[in-house]
């Protein structure tokens, strides 16, 4: 069915970031994928083509977009090339957020025009090897001293670390109330270059190759206070406010995963001979790739709905929740249709399909669990 979301000026905007990827990225993915990470410099490209500042104000450099539309396209477009690369997407739609939402005006001034063009590249730290969907048991202390906090403790799972100048360091800056567990929760921007900041390996993933992810340590990492973001102890409440744009992202990028992989099955289809005659003439090859583009067709129809309201402004998080929940199982289930179409290939490494069945079984898991969306959307249908 024909999208309604977006409008000239996103559209030309897509077919710039389309032909950029093709032409900068795709050729040298592969080079990526064995690295573990994209290389510095792709990211100060992305800021002169202006994809990391889209939603950074003017007057700091950036396109001063208020909406997430052109957020999306970017989204879209990197997964129409099947580009694993959520470290762009934490920059841009989950760290900035909170940079704009809670950063004071000397903070502004002091990481929007480096986020803007590059030079200052984000990350965001909450999981640990303790506590993961449950962010009310973190045990990393953020201890004040004078005009520094003491940060000690570690996370795991962090997306771009490797090439983060600023991580947003979720810590305990006070014990929580027996009554409220949330309590106590900070958030601070620490500076990678800063003594006691250690990035530890870069773990060796099932998919998402070129994305790196990595274990930080803090060894008694002294934070300046000018770096706290907002105001002390209200970090969990914080991450609350950002959630629904975070689980559109990835609803997003799901979404748009399952969309290019029913694409490229069409076309293995069509070419691949069994028996004597195309895999597309057989009658489950029809139902199957049928049955894939209703999926695909009706997580449209949600994702523009969700991108409409998240516009507006109203996106609740048990909205996204039922979003992120419905794209991330859709991918799940399309992309092992069409990897089962491919046959043994599909098992290859060197097909596409192959790598986009393990890139997308994380979404399930990240940015909160199925189960966990399942926890909210029950809530919110008073169960
Ligand atoms: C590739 C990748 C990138 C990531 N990037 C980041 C990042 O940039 N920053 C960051 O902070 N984190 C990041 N994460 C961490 C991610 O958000 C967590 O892995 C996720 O929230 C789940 O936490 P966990 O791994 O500790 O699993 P656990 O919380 O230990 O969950 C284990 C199982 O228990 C289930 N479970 C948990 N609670 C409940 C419940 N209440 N009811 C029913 N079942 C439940 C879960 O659904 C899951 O099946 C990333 C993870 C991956 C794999």
């Amino acid at each position: 069915m024909r999208r309604t979301v977006f409008d000239e000026d996103h559209e030309a905007f897509r077919a710039t970031v389309r032909d950029f990827l093709a032409r900068e990225v795709v050729p040298v993915f592969p080079e990526w994928e064995k690295a573990g990470a994209a290389p510095r410099d792709f990211y100060r490209l992305l800021g002169k083509l202006g994809v990391l500042g889209l939603q950074v104000p003017e007057e700091y450099g950036g396109g001063g977009q208020r909406g997430f539309k052109f957020n999306a396209v970017v989204n879209e477009e990197l997964a129409r090339a099947k580009l694993g690369l959520g470290t762009v997407r934490v920059h841009t739609d989950i760290v900035l957020p909170y940079l704009l939402r809670y950063a004071d005006a000397e903070q502004r001034r002091r990481w929007l025009p480096g986020v803007a063009d590059g030079e200052l590249m984000t990350a965001i730290a909450m999981t640990e090897p303790g506590t993961g969907s449950d962010l009310a048991g973190i045990t990393t202390t953020a201890v004040r001293d004078g005009d520094h906090y003491v940060l000690n403790g570690a996370k795991t799972f962090i997306t771009g670390a490797v090439n983060a100048d600023l991580v947003l360091v979720v810590a305990r800056t006070s014990a929580p109330p027996p009554d409220d567990r949330r309590a106590g929760l900070s958030i601070l921007v620490v500076e990678a270059a800063t003594p006691g900041f250690s990035v530890g390996r870069n773990l060796a993933k099932l998919g998402l190759k070129a994305q790196d992810t990595a274990e930080l340590a803090f060894d008694g990492v002294r934070v300046p206070a000018a770096n706290l973001l907002g105001e002390e102890g209200r970090g969990f409440e914080y991450l609350g406010h950002n959630l629904a744009q975070e689980r559109l992202s990835i609803a997003v990028n799901a979404q748009a995963a399952a969309a290019a992989a029913l694409e490229l099955t069409l076309g293995y289809v069509a070419e691949r001979n069994v028996f004597g005659k195309p895999l597309s003439g057989f009658q489950n090859t029809k139902f199957v790739l049928a049955e894939c583009a209703t999926d695909v067709e009706a997580g449209q129809a949600l994702v523009d709905r969700a991108l409409e309201e998240h516009d507006a402004g109203g996106l609740s998080a048990a909205d996204a929740a039922k979003v992120k929940l419905f794209c991330t199982e859709l991918q799940s289930r399309v992309v092992d249709k069409c990897l089962q179409l491919h046959g043994g290939y599909g098992y290859v490494l060197d097909y596409p399909i192959a790598r986009m069945y393990a890139d997308a079984r994380v979404t399930r898991i990240y940015g909160g669990t199925s189960e966990v969306m399942k926890s909210i959307i029950a809530k919110s249908i008073g169960l």
